[in-house]
């Protein structure tokens, strides 16, 4: 059997083809997400992609599309859609053992998801009201230092001192980083500085629902190492990452579309 998850974020498109509800076949992943050609091309992906193709998988095999994510409810392409925060919770759980805790960090918000130990959601926190703390501040400061955002990681690590960053505006601290570059800041301390901005944002939002191991990072973010480290630092945990961490929402989405499936042939052959 096979499922489909289609996560369609704020900044990217993200796709999951699942086999039985156990074995990632293929993943695709575009920028741009509502709006943009990237939900359609990262769809594409999957079926052009070199894997499917070996595995001799056509559209007609597909057993059902789940969407997900920011631009979910615009989105014509699957069966039905399922929140963020269960498909985040889904994908992470599906990686991780024990899961109990999931900091999510999009291109243009943050949440933070609780969950008991049968893997039920049993509290959330979310700030999608300020870029402050979310991946949108990341991408204007990169901007503003041309400097791409997956550099980041390897750019912080050469730090010797970072330079804290006061403002808790993104529009007055874009002045404040411009200003500590004209007085000779060094890049990798200016780069450390934002990070751990981010960072302290978002450990405050996850001390309103607190942090229980395990613990893991979701979303384009998790990928930022330093942002990683810097919560690791706040919140005193440790914060387990997974290379397919961008990838959670439609892992989760692939997930639903297969455990939906399974419910709807069960009862149909009673
Ligand atoms: P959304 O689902 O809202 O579109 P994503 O979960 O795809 O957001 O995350 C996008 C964010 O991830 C970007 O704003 C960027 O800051 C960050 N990001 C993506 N890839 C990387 C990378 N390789 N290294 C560091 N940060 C990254």
């Amino acid at each position: 059997m096979y499922t489909l998850g289609i996560d369609i974020g704020s900044t990217t498109s993200k796709c999951v083809l699942l086999k039985d509800g156990s074995e990632i076949i293929a993943k695709s992943l575009r920028i741009g997400g509502l709006g943009t050609k990237g939900p359609d091309s990262s769809v594409n992906d999957i079926w052009e992609s070199e894997e499917v193709k070996k595995a001799g998988i056509t559209k007609k095999d597909l057993d059902r599309a789940i969407v997900t994510g920011y631009g979910r409810r615009n989105y014509e392409g699957g069966d039905g859609e399922v929140s963020e925060l269960t498909c985040h919770a889904l994908g992470a759980r599906f990686v991780f053992d024990g899961l109990r805790t999931v900091i999510d960090i999009g291109g243009q918000d943050a949440k933070i998801i609780r969950l008991s130990e049968d893997g039920r959601m049993t509290n959330f926190v979310m700030n999608d009201k300020c870029a402050a703390g979310t991946g949108r501040f990341l991408d204007v400061m990169a901007n503003i230092l041309t400097v791409d955002v997956d550099d980041f990681t390897k750019i912080a690590e050469q730090s010797t001192d970072a330079s804290p960053i006061s403002s808790t505006c993104t529009v007055f601290a874009e002045s404040e980083v411009i200003s500590q570059l004209a007085n000779g800041a060094k890049m990798p301390d200016l780069i450390k500085g934002i990070c751990s901005s981010v960072a302290s944002r978002v450990a405050g939002l996850a001390r309103r629902v607190g942090v229980q191991e395990v613990c893991c990072m979701s979303g384009g973010v998790a990928k930022n190492g330093a942002v990683r480290k810097a919560l690791e630092e706040e919140l005193k945990v440790n914060i387990a990452f997974d290379p397919l961490a961008q990838h959670f929402g439609a892992i989760g989405a692939a997930l639903w579309a297969y455990n939906e499936h399974m419910r709807k042939s069960k009862s149909a052959s009673k």
